[in-house]
């Protein structure tokens, strides 16, 4: 007898759970749109996204559907499922199909039953009926009931009108729907620690805005390009959400830096510029914070002393999710999100960076330096240089 085909997948959630009710019935409709548009991004095919208490159901038979659900930030599980009957007779009939179709000669077997609502028997009694039939099914060839490392699982979900038949739980990629942590600016620089820390933050549900500091003459069109290439991997995770990207100019800066102050603090003058550029666009956007790609102690500049340099008069909130984790995490999470070989394409160095940057600046020291220059006005050309790019650019 051949199995029933799977018609759904069964799309499981965490956090949004623990919300309060108002809070988690808008979360979950976030996180229902943001999966239609992922499945149409993705091309998978599908008759309708649904809800019930704890679950998000996609009516379909594409696995390609699984795949496309389980790149949607708040999405923790997804299982490709067979709907039936919520009686013991259908659970263990659709539990037999399946167990004779994939366990192979003498493999051990376990059901994993759930059940919630009312019914006049138990999960356990449920995980009874399913291993029973499931035996009888397949017992000419010697299987075995393994319930703690068995090599085939049968999950066997019972619920109130329906039941579910699947055997694998693939897992999410977590965190909270995208659109319902607000919005940040993001300093996307195209090397590989700023498109994970903007997506570290799309995870846990921030929209971003990202914002490239486009420093010709001491970068050239290889930096733009890489970022550019950046921005559109991170798009490929916020189908329904249009990135809106800046290109900001901050060559002008860079040359009163190296024209009129000490050397060793170019980049944290700059890094300060970069964050009042930032925060410019944060108010005009209405957005909430700004993030940065900087990891502590990566590299000679990005010591604790600088970092306090770089922010010292700067009121916005600057948020660097990556400051604690190691280069290879971050390398692995660049890796996993598809961002690595964009990041890792050949670009020139930027020309700016002196031989001997300084480690410990010292925010006296710095503002010392900004008095030299006009910063006000250098900001104000950069920001009038801000240009929105068309999204041909990285589509
Ligand atoms: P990344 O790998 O993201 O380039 P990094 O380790 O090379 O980071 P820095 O070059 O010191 O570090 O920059 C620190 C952070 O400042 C970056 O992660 C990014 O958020 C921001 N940033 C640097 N350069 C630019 C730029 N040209 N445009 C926008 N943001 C930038
Ligand atoms: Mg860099």
């Amino acid at each position: 007898m051949s199995r029933p085909p799977n018609d759904v997948i069964i799309v499981r959630y965490g956090e949004i759970a623990l919300k309060s009710r108002n809070v988690r019935d808008r979360y979950e409709k976030t996180l229902m749109s943001n999966i239609t548009s992922m499945l149409d991004a993705m091309g998978a095919s599908y008759d309708s996204v649904s809800r019930d208490w704890g679950r998000i159901y996609i009516h379909t038979a594409d696995p390609a559907a699984a795949q496309a659900a389980a790149r949607v930030f708040g999405v923790v599980s997804v299982s490709l499922a067979i709907t039936c009957e919520p009686t013991l007779e259908s659970v263990s009939s659709v539990a037999a199909d399946v167990g004779q179709e994939i366990i192979g000669e003498g493999q051990s077997f376990g059901i994993r039953p759930r059940r919630t609502g009312n019914h006049d028997f138990s999960s356990r009694e449920v995980g009874i009926a399913c291993g029973d039939a499931v035996w009888q099914r397949i017992e000419h060839q010697g299987p075995s009931v393994d319930l703690t490392n068995p090599d085939v699982e049968i999950f066997v979900e019972v619920r109130q009108n329906h039941a579910f038949v699947y055997t694998d739980v693939v897992n999410g990629v977590g965190g909270l729907p995208l659109g319902t942590q607000g919005k940040m600016v993001a300093l996307v620089s195209g090397g590989i620690d700023s498109p994970v820390a903007a997506w570290l933050m799309m995870k846990r549900g921030c929209e971003i805005i990202p914002v490239y500091v486009n420093n010709d003459p001491f970068s050239d069109e290889t930096n733009r390009q890489r970022a550019l290439e950046c921005i559109r991997v991170l798009q490929t995770w916020a189908p329904g959400y249009s990135l809106k990207v800046y290109e900001v100019p901050g060559g002008e800066a860079q040359v009163s830096f190296l024209s009129d102050c000490q050397r060793r603090y170019t980049c944290v003058l700059c890094r300060r510029m970069m964050y009042r550029i930032a925060a410019g666009i944060m108010e005009k956007e209405r957005a909430h914070g700004i993030i940065t790609g900087a990891s502590l102690g990566q590299v000679a500049s990005q010591t604790s002393q600088n970092m306090l340099a770089e922010t010292c008069g700067i009121h916005v909130p600057i948020y660097h999710p990556l400051i604690g984790l190691d280069k290879t995490e971050i390398v692995d999470i660049a890796r996993n999100i598809g961002s690595y070989d964009a990041s890792t394409r050949p670009a020139t160095c930027c020309t700016a960076v002196p031989e001997k940057p300084a480690t410990s600046a010292k925010c006296g020291d710095v503002c010392g330096e900004e008095a030299k220059i006009d910063v006000e006005e250098l900001l104000r050309t950069a920001l009038s240089g801000a240009k929105i790019v068309e999204p041909s650019e990285y589509s």
